[in-house]
């Protein structure tokens, strides 16, 4: 099996947690353009990933901070299930990808960013997407800048 290492996916958000605060407990405080929020429901909120592996990447937690999923309350998951579903269909009604990614990675041995606060991710996948340039230059092309993603995946999920 061949290995394709992409530290620079989650760079960003690991140097900032050792003793720092949590992104999703200080991006829940701001205002939805300044932190990219794109929805709050009653138990968990839906952001933008800064640092997307496609246009379009979103990332669905609850308000609590907890690093597990079973430590969240019944009512918790069923909303991020909800919400998850949702913006599978926000994303495929808006990007018209060929697939999509759904998926939490639970501690940071299993890939976690931010290992003490889950978060589902979902984005939009192309077939080829994972292009040369991602491969070999260590630099995704996204075509969209993040305030335009955020625009339309807030109209798409406020109707
Ligand atoms: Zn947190």
């Amino acid at each position: 099996m061949d290995h394709l290492w992409t530290p620079w996916r989650y760079g960003y958000i690991t140097a900032g947690t050792a003793g720092q605060e949590c992104v999703f407990c200080s991006k829940q405080q701001a205002a939805d353009r300044d932190s990219f929020v794109v929805f709050r429901g009653e138990h968990n909120f839906i952001m933008l990933n800064l640092y997307p592996y496609n246009s379009g990447h979103v990332m669905i937690a609850p308000y609590a901070h907890i690093a597990t999923l079973e430590q969240a309350e019944p009512a918790t998951r069923e909303e991020m299930m909800r919400l998850t579903a949702r913006c599978e269909a926000a994303l495929r009604a808006l990007y018209k990808p060929d697939g999509v990614n759904l998926g939490m990675n639970i501690g940071a041995c299993a890939g976690a960013g931010v290992a003490g606060h889950i978060h589902m991710h979902v984005l939009p996948r192309w077939c080829g997407d994972a292009s040369f340039i991602s491969v070999i230059g260590e630099t995704r092309v996204l075509p969209e800048e993040l305030p335009i993603t955020w625009d339309r995946l807030k109209r798409a999920l406020g109707e």
